[in-house]
């Protein structure tokens, strides 16, 4: 007898059998439109390195993604770019470079207020001075445009300034056109340098375009700038580490010289980024089909998320919930700022079991039909 006499057979996982009746399938005329598939079927991919600064195809393509396909820098040969370990390589790559190579020596570099935990960390792991600038304004529930614009004006010339271009975590709260303009007015006058962190291109408003614009606004006026950009949400490749570090330059030369000098950083950290990630994300973007199947997935998502914000705006509105509530539709992105306070959550929690974080910080992708109403009830309930 067998200890393992009872073992059930688990079914078979959908995707992998999926792949195998594709495998199975004796039709020339066959397709199969997962990247991933391309990738086992290429008999010429191997386990050998990658250059230092990565994959050549994924560099281009990242760096066009972000700066948009018309963009003067790349036609003017002064943007270059580094494959990094995801979004947290590339901000950590940036702020590396700047901690070595910034002329300013012991320039701070200035996050938002509140802002992705980990941009402090980073920076100040790298031994830049970190200071908060506005940004989330509890009253209005929207942007401190004036306080981010004074800290701009005050921060001593040629300071760092790390921004998110669009789905800013954790408010949810972007800047507007006119907005951005104002404050590329401010960063010029004082000779900042702009330090962009995108995390989420496509996810925001559902248009890779539209996400990249305060990016290409910036561009366009011919700000030197940085921009990390990671490929975990919008391609779900979480584990894969797939990252880029875009750099605008002001001339090719100056763009040939950084590039030299971040591919020495990364030898001594990493050696080489790793390729799988790299060649999911460069096969998607270099082809025609599989790029627009992707921004169609994206647009997807994107809109439930709208959907959902939607739904518990008209919920809170039909239920009359005191307060203003218009913060969550006017919101983009995964996340947004409830305005909830920590006691609040905490029935939220107890009450109610609903799991947010103690800021009142909601995720909306865990909204769904389902739930929302049940959610905007209990929203309701605490705030009386
Ligand atoms: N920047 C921001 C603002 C983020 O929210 C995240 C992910 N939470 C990242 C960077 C980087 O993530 P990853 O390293 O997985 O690309």
């Amino acid at each position: 007898a067998s200890i393992f006499e009872n073992v059930p057979t688990a079914p078979e996982d959908v995707i992998f059998a999926l792949s195998a009746a594709y495998k199975a399938d004796t039709v020339p005329e066959k397709v199969n439109l997962g990247a991933d598939q391309i990738l086992v079927n290429d008999q010429s991919l191997d386990h050998e390195y990658l250059p230092i600064l990565g994959l050549d195809s994924f560099r281009k393509a990242s760096v066009k993604l972000i700066l948009g396909a018309d963009s003067k820098a790349i036609a003017e040969g002064r943007a270059g770019s580094a494959q990094c370990i995801s979004g947290t390589g590339a901000v950590y790559t940036g702020a590396r470079f700047l901690s070595l190579h910034y002329p300013i020596k012991g320039a701070t570099c200035y996050i938002s207020k509140p802002t992705w935990a980990n941009h402090r960390a980073i920076f100040e792991g790298v031994g830049i001075p970190v200071k908060e600038y506005p940004y989330w304004d509890p009253v209005s529930r929207g942007l401190d445009l004036k306080g981010m614009l004074a800290t701009m004006e005050e921060a001593p010339n040629g300071s760092i300034f790390l921004m998110h271009p669009c789905a800013h975590n954790p408010t949810g709260v972007d800047p507007t056109p006119d907005q951005w303009k104002q404050i590329a007015d401010a960063l010029e006058a004082k000779g900042h340098f702009t330090f962009f962190d995108t995390a989420y291109q496509g996810f925001a408003s559902g248009s890779l375009d539209k996400d990249a614009y305060s990016v290409r606004y910036f561009a366009e006026r011919g700000f030197e700038m940085f921009i990390a950009q990671s490929y975990s949400k919008n391609f779900g490749l979480y584990s894969e580490r797939a990252g880029n570090l875009t750099i605008v330059a002001r001339t090719p030369e100056i763009k040939k010289s950084i590039e030299s000098q971040i591919a020495k950083i990364q030898r001594a950290v990493i050696s080489n980024p790793p390729a799988y990630g790299a060649r999911v994300v460069s096969t998607v973007l270099n082809d025609e089909k599989l790029y627009s199947e992707w921004e169609d997935n994206l647009s997807t998502m994107a809109n439930r998320i709208i959907d959902m914000r939607k739904a518990v705006f008209e919920e809170l509105t039909r239920l009359g919930t005191p307060g203003t509530w218009d913060h969550i539709v006017s919101q983009i992105g995964m996340f947004s700022f409830t305005g909830l306070t920590t006691p609040q959550v905490k029935v939220m929690k107890e009450k109610y079991h609903i799991y947010l974080t103690d800021n009142g910080r909601i995720s909306m992708a865990g909204l769904n039909t389902g739930n929302c109403k049940y959610f905007a009830s209990a929203v309701d309930d605490v705030v009386r």
